[in-house]
């Protein structure tokens, strides 16, 4: 099933392709609401469903707040994600199947170069890239030298194969860490550990410490009170600091001491005080697509 608008992001018509191509009957989510989706998951049986990280989540909250649990009331066994790094994201991996009741599975790509990760079945931390259609490199984005293996640096793909719009050396803007060792899974391509980590313009630094947005993300995530929140990196005179609004579901009325516990998990896990501020429930944007709860000013 294709929770997915077929609009002009790429992502999901070459996974609807792919699901045709494998024989597999493609549903589709087009130009539906959220619980019509819902609906039509659990009347057709659907196995496998395709969205982005955050609408999995939007769905399943949907589904909580009409009294329904997926995990018991749905088919699906397998959830696989591009479009944002969420899927790679530890604790939004364990929402996702916690909330699904299925195995998730990220799926990184670039509308310039095509999908060119996948997580493999023993899921050993992070994402294959296909090396039979792409072409690797991890380089530092200043230097341009290639990065040793278990450095951080950015990602640069050749895609000699794809029709119409071949890359040479494209630079994704994706900041990745490479690991050349054997897979359980027998493959012998290289791995990408804890997937698509950032942005590379997308890194701040807060007293001194970098900080991702992915890395944020799995601090919000280990709360399940927190339906949504946003991000922001505020310059104060010479000092960046970091602000978080979080918005709980409305089915957590009684927040009490959540942000206190969120700025806590977050000094314990980042090694940051954040300033911690919470929302009435519906008050922040959801997404659908490329959801965007990073900002800097
Ligand atoms: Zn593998």
């Amino acid at each position: 099933y294709f929770a997915f608008s077929f609009g002009p992001f790429i992502g999901f018509w070459a996974g609807w392709e792919g699901a045709r191509k494998l024989g597999a009957l493609a549903i589709s989510g087009g130009g539906q609401s959220t619980s019509q989706r819902l609906k039509a998951i659990i009347d057709y049986q659907a196995t496998v469903l395709v969205c982005t990280p955050t609408y999995a989540l939007h769905m399943a909250s949907e589904a909580r707040k009409g009294g329904i649990d997926l995990a018991l009331q749905s088919s699906v066994r397998i959830s696989v994600h591009a479009g944002e790094p969420g899927a790679s994201i530890p604790s939004t991996k364990k929402m996702i199947e916690e909330a699904w009741g299925a195995k998730c599975y990220d799926h990184p790509g670039a509308t310039e170069v095509g999908a060119f990760g996948f997580e493999c079945e023993p899921q050993p931390g992070g994402v294959h890239v296909n090396e039979q259609e792409f072409i690797a490199e991890v380089i530092d984005p200043k230097s341009g030298q290639a990065v040793k293996e278990g450095e951080e640096g950015e990602l640069v793909i050749t895609n000699l194969g794809r029709i119409g719009s071949p890359v040479i050396r494209y630079r994704t803007g994706d900041l990745v860490q490479p690991r050349y060792q054997p897979c359980e899974c027998g493959r012998p391509f290289m791995s990408l550990q804890g997937g698509v980590l950032g942005r590379v313009d997308d890194m701040i630094i807060v007293r001194g410490v970098n900080v991702f947005p992915s890395a944020i993300e799995n601090v919000m995530r280990e709360f399940p009170e927190i339906e949504e929140f946003r991000i922001e990196a505020v310059q104060q005179s010479a000092l960046t600091e970091l602000k978080l609004t979080l918005e709980p579901g409305s089915e957590y009325a009684s927040s009490a001491g959540l942000a206190e516990r969120v700025s806590q998990r977050f000094r314990e896990s980042v090694g940051l005080r954040p300033q911690v501020e919470l929302v009435a429930p519906g008050t922040l944007p959801r997404f659908e697509l490329k959801a965007r709860r990073f900002f800097k000013s």
